[in-house]
This record gives C-alpha cells, structure tokens and sequence, in this order.
C-alpha cells in the first residue's frame, strides 16, 4: 500500500521541489518584510518517541488491531494547519492507544462492544482528511485509553441498482476507488471535494461534505438515499426511498453526525450518468457589488450551473485565474442528456447586465473546458495542500475557513468578515494580511463564502497565532449571523466561540438525549460537536 504522510497532506512521496520551496521562501520575505526564515525538517517516524499505548490487544481482535507506531502516528491528527504544525514539530502527546482496522461490519461490531465494555473512546476514522479537529485522539483521563477506528477495509460497492441510479456502497471506499468502480457502469456520483482523493464515502456523509457542484446538489446530503450505521446500542438502518414524508428523517441523525452516535458502515446513494455536454466560461466585473448581484441572479434563475464559483480579485491573482483588476465568476454547465449550451448563454446575459464582460463562450469539450481562468483556478486548487506545507515548514498561518449566509446579507457579511479578520490578525501576528473570498456554493436564498489568509508567525509561534485567529474567526462568523461552517464540519476546533453559540440550548439537549440512547457510555468521538454526559473532555483548542 503507498504510504501516506503522517505529517502532511497525501502521500510520503508527494513533496515539494526545491524551487518551489524557495519560491515559497522568496514570498515569505517579501510579503512580512522580515530578513530571514527558519524552517522545520520534515519528521521521521523514527524522530518521534510515543507514549506507550495504555491497552493491550484482546486476543479475540488481534487481527484487527495495532499498536504500530506508524499507523498510530498517521491517525493521531487530521489534516489542519494545527495538525500538519503539530506533526512537523514532532509534538504528538495524545496518539490512538491503538488502530481498529476491521474487515466487515461484524467485526466493526464486536469492537465497538468491546471499547463499550472496557471505557476505551472510539475516534471513526474515513480518510482522515478533517480540517476541523474531527478525528483528534486526545480524550480526557476519564477514559482507560483511545482507539481511531479506520474503515479503509470496509471499500466495496456492495449492490447497484441501475433502474433507480442508485448504489449501496460501503463507508470506507475511498473518492478515487468509488469513482473508477462506478465507471464500469458507466455512472458516477460526481461528488469531488477538493479533498476527494483522500476522503471516504463515511466522512462525507458524518461531515455533511460540499462537493463539486456549486447549485442544487451542494452538500453530500442530496445524494444519500439510506444509511446504516453501528452504535454501541445496536444498528441504525433506514429503508431505501426516494422521498418520505414519514416523520423526521431518520437519516438525518447520520448525516453530520461526526461520528458521535455510532459508525456509518454502508450507505445507498443516489448516482448519475456520466456527462457527455459541457459549456463554460469565466466573466470579469470591475465592481464585487455587481458581481455579486450577478451569482445571485444566476443562482435564482433555475438554471442550476455545475459551478457558479465567485472568486474576489486577490483570490483570483492569487490563484493565477487573473491579475488582480477584477472580480471572476467561474460558470460551467453539464449533463447527460442535452445540450447546455443555451443555460450558458442565458446565464452570460444575465451576468452581462450587471456589467460582466467575457470572451466568447468556451466549445463544449473537456479539454477547452480545463484551460484559461477557470483551468489555472483548478490546478492551483489541487496543488494547494501541498503548498500550505512549505509555509507551515516556514511557521506562516495558511489557512481558510467558511461559512454560509443569506443574500440579503451577503455583501455587508463578506466586507465585514474580511476587514474584522485582517484586523484580528494585525493585532495577534503584529504584521497586515490579506484576507481573500471566494464564493463556493450558490443557492436561491444565499450563499457560502470562503475566506483565506496568511499570517505571519515563527515556527515556534504558529501554534497560538493560529488559535488565536481561529477563535477570532469562529466569533467572526457566527456573530454576524453566519453558520460556524457551511461543509468543513464542526470537530472540536469549530466549538469554542462558534458552534456552542451557534446552537441553542433546546438543541443541545434533543442531541444529548439522542446521544444517550446510542451510546450511553459516551465513548463515541468524544468532544466532537457536544460533550458527553457524565465525562470531561479534553479540547485542544481552549488549551493555553
Ligand atoms: C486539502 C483539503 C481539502 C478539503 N476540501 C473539502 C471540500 O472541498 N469540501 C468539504 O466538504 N470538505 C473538504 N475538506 C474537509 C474534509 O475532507 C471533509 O470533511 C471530508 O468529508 C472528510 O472525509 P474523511 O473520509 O477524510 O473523514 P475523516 O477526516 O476521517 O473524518 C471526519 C469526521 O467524520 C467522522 N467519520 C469518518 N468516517 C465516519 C464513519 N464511517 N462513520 C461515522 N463517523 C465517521 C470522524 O470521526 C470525523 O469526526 C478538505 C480537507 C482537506 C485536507
């Protein structure tokens, strides 16, 4: 199997090249001014001591659990700024006491009972792509150890319903592997977040995933047509529908879980034939007003684009989509079935009344599609992880954070999210920033922005820069009357300043109690999202 980085994004063998990483020093010392940069070695496994794991192995689940240090370093963190920094600074004082990695469900089963029965916390592990403090190993004294329950054994599309476009597919199926299994059939899901290549089927649906489509199938949800899942208190399943109006879904305890009620195991999910009619193009505007007005007509209009991403004129410049004098509404379109064509150039008419200009619409075939503006905004898109490891090496915060808002607030949210970050980060780092947005789903009633920044920091710094300017982003956001995260999840990092305000009390407690009839003991993720009845937690983030 190709080994992944425990330190970083991806894979061992994906690292920057020389150039790019003084390229990357080079922008270091031009944009803070500073003379010098110091710069951490990538780690070892061998650099780093471990505390011994706290359980031993029962001989009955021997062939499904490990205390290799390797895998427990690779599943002690996500893949945060906070978790790639840690990692690269050798601190990992909370590992799993053990990795899970069962074959089937029955397996998966009998170690949760077992986790149950000993007080053992029990982390679900998919990809390990969260951003949010999700998959994090550190729990509190209360519990006689850790274990991070991996599902990449668990990868199989098990049945596929064609007359309904639908398939049942178990949780720890990687994006890659879904996606070429689905190919044989000549479907697809079409469900890419930028992290597709290292997330599961099982992340998506606990974290409630943003994909690749901008309108109308935003959110992994749209896709889900059961799930089933093992909790500590027996299976949760619901029945295959197109719709029910029977009651609150049950799927919906599922869906944004983050694993606190139990393990998704397989869910059916509703798929698509492979589109063969594509149309794009990318339109400037001059005035972000405009602009935006423009991405909400758009998205009001029903004519539903694949992508309808808004990329602010610093965003653009720097992801090489322009050269900074303007604002670039990236528009395509796709189907199976007809021509797509006419919902473009309805969609180019309307941009143009809000004064967008844009060259002539691009041809229809895949490769013009991956050319200019809306081609480099995709290849900076994908490179992006690996380069935020150069500045993490270097002590620079690079990172992002998002959110969702109506559009009768929209413009006002955005300025004032990004002048009230820069500002947070002037007064913690001591040095200005840059604050960009890109605006990355699209619906009737509003949208969600994405923000990005970079701060300046050391390497011995980074860590209370970084928590510093999340707790004030986390307050940013849901202060002016934004969610706390519109796909990246809550976790724990998204809790303090955020989601615990965001949330009423009322709901607290139906999550509690819903939370106390699947695992009464509280072994589940604990932290994530609520804390469990009757246990302390340990959250990193208010740690000074
Ligand atoms: C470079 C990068 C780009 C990203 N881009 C996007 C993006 O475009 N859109 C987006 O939505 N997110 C994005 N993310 C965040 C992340 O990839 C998503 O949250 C993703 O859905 C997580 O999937 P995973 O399989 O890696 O889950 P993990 O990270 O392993 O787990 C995430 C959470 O879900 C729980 N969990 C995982 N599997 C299960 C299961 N089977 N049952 C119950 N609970 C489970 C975990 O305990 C944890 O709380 C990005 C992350 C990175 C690092």
């Amino acid at each position: 199997m190709r080994l992944r980085k425990f330190w970083g994004w991806g894979y061992a063998d994906e690292i920057l090249s020389d150039q790019e990483e003084s390229s990357i020093e080079k922008r270091i010392l031009q944009t803070f001014g500073v003379d010098r940069v110091d710069t951490l070695e990538i780690p070892k496994v061998s650099d780093i001591e471990l505390p011994a794991s706290r359980i031993s192995i029962p001989n009955v689940l021997k062939k499904f659990l490990s205390d290799d240090v390797e895998e427990r370093l690779n599943h002690a963190y996500g893949k945060s700024f906070p978790d790639v920094a840690r990692a690269l600074l050798r601190d990992f004082p909370s590992p799993p006491d053990l990795v899970a990695f069962p074959d089937s469900e029955n397996d998966l089963k009998n170690i949760v009972d077992w986790a149950d029965e000993n007080n053992i916390a029990v982390v679900p592990y998919g990809g390990g792509s969260s951003v949010c403090g999700g998959v994090e190993t550190s729990v509190s004294e209360d519990y006689r150890g850790v274990i991070s329950l991996d599902l990449r054994n668990l990868n199989k599309i098990l049945e596929i319903d064609k007359e309904s476009r639908a398939a049942r597919i178990q949780a720890g199926i990687l994006g890659p592997d879904l996606e070429s299994a689905l190919k044989e059939h000549n479907l697809t899901m079409r469900h890419y977040p930028q992290s597709f290549e290292l997330s599961t089927l099982g992340g998506w649906i606990a974290t409630r995933s943003g994909g690749h489509f901008a309108t109308l199938y935003t959110h992994i949800d749209d896709f889900v047509e059961s799930t089933r899942m093992v909790t500590p208190s027996g299976i949760i399943e619901s029945r295959r529908l197109p719709g029910s109006g029977a009651g609150p879904s049950p799927d919906r305890l599922a869906i944004g879980s983050e694993g606190i009620l139990g393990v998704i195991t397989e869910a059916w999910m509703r798929l698509q034939d492979r589109p063969s009619f594509r149309a794009s193009s990318s339109v400037e505007f001059l005035d972000y007003k405009k602009a935006l007005n423009a991405t909400r007509l758009i998205s009001q209009s029903g004519l539903f684009p694949a992508n309808c991403r808004l990329l602010d004129s610093n965003e653009a410049l720097a992801n090489g989509a322009g050269d900074g004098s303007s604002h670039i509404l990236i528009l395509s379109f796709e189907s199976a079935d007809h021509d797509v064509q006419p919902w473009l150039d309805r969609a180019l008419e309307i941009a143009k009344e809000q004064g967008g200009n844009f060259e002539s619409p691009k041809s229809n075939d895949e490769e013009s599609h991956r050319k200019g503006s809306s081609g480099n905004w995709r290849n900076s898109f994908i490179k992006a992880p690996y380069f935020r490891e150069g500045y993490v090496r270097r002590g620079i915060v690079q990172d992002t954070f998002e959110t969702a808002i109506t559009w009768d607030k929209a413009h006002d949210f955005i300025e004032e999210a990004k002048r009230r970050t820069a500002h947070a980060i002037k007064e913690i780092s001591g040095k200005e920033a840059l604050v960009t947005c890109r605006i990355t789903h699209t619906y009737p009633d509003g949208l969600a922005p994405y923000f990005t920044y970079g701060a300046y920091a050391t390497p011995s710094s980074m860590l209370d820069v970084w928590k510093d300017i999340k707790l004030a982003t986390n307050e940013i956001c849901v202060s002016l009357g934004g969610t706390i995260t519109h796909h990246h999840a809550v976790g724990r990092d998204h809790r303090p300043n955020g989601y615990d305000n965001q949330r009423t009390d009322g709901f607290k407690n139906i999550l509690n109690s819903v939370k106390l009839t699947t695992d009464p003991n509280g072994i589940m993720n604990p932290g994530v999202l609520i804390d469990p009845e009757g246990k302390q937690v340990n959250n990193w983030m208010t740690l000074k």
